[in-house]
């Protein structure tokens, strides 16, 4: 049911061709949220073999335009899982250090340590998105030399080989872009704008970049072609329905978890043996 959002670079897309709405195989938003509450307690109980096995983790990135649900959808898969091995970051406009450095510093510090599940809600794709809608090159301090002509195309080159690395290494990518439509983003803007407990969730600087919504369709639309990959798949998740969204996410990780083959560490003989005799000296305890 959600195979048809991934995107993993056999063949060129278009967004405009990927739904902002479905509904999956549910009837309504109630099944579709009873289906998202098993898949969080499936994905629980993977995680606790992930932590185990201290081998693989997790690297999941979310993008998306402003008011598509990341936060919401985070809050909401994520319900069941154990603090203890899950870590996230929330990558905004970069700080003065940060920008002193080169852009994959801040999240190349962040990677979600072995048996962890690691959140990045938004990432350094925003270094191939805001950057290069509002052309904010100057403010890396680049070399002249080194702002190529080409450096969208050198950047997405970055980041491939960056995941490849990463993949390579046990930490396995998993990339959403919420795909959410502009009337349902007016919607939602009202809405925190009518709603006072919402309030705080409106900047005007949302109502600037609404402006640039086709820059940005074109640009996430060029990223995802140039850096969807079998081994760091895009998945282009509908995101007017709230709902569907989670859903979606939540049998994404979960199949991921389950084809990595998740097994508890069994003990070898000797070490078995051992136990028998710690338990004998437990018990012996007056
Ligand atoms: P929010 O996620 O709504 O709190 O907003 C964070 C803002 O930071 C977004 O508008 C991002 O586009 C912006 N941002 C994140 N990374 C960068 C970056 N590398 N350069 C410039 N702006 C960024
Ligand atoms: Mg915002």
């Amino acid at each position: 049911m959600v195979g048809k959002y991934r995107v993993d670079g056999k063949k060129s897309i278009k967004l405009k061709d990927f739904p902002t709405a479905d509904k999956g195989i549910f009837k309504n938003k109630e099944e579709g949220l009873l289906k998202l509450g098993e898949n969080i307690e499936i994905i629980s109980e993977l995680q606790n073999k992930l932590y185990a096995e201290d081998t693989y983790s997790l690297l999941i990135i979310f993008q998306a335009m402003d008011a598509a649900g990341k936060d919401g959808t985070i809050k909401h898969v994520f319900s069941g899982i154990n603090p203890q091995g899950f870590q996230i970051f929330n990558f905004k406009q970069p700080s003065r250090e940060e920008l002193d450095h080169t852009y994959m510093w801040r999240t190349s510090k962040s990677m979600p340590e072995r048996g962890r599940i690691g959140v990045f809600n938004r990432s350094y794709y925003e270094d191939v998105l805001v950057v290069r809608v509002h052309n904010l090159l100057s403010t890396q301090h680049l070399p002249k030399e080194k702002q190529y002509k080409d450096i969208w195309k050198r950047r997405f080159h970055n980041i491939r080989e960056q995941e490849r690395y990463l993949f390579e290494n046990g930490v396995i990518p998993i990339k959403f872009f919420l795909n959410v439509s502009k009337e349902v983003q007016k919607e939602r803007f009202l809405e925190r704008i009518e709603d006072p407990s919402k309030n705080w969730k409106f900047s005007s600087a949302d109502i600037e970049e609404r402006k640039y919504w086709d820059d940005y369709q074109d640009a996430y639309e060029d990223a995802i072609n140039h850096t969807s990959t079998s081994y760091a798949p895009w998945y282009v998740i509908p995101a007017d329905k709230k709902w569907f969204a989670k859903f979606a996410v939540s049998e994404i990780i979960k199949e991921t978890l389950e084809s990595l083959n998740l097994k508890y560490p069994e003990l070898n003989k000797t070490q078995k043996s051992e136990l028998k005799n710690y338990k004998e000296i437990l018990l012996k305890e007056k």
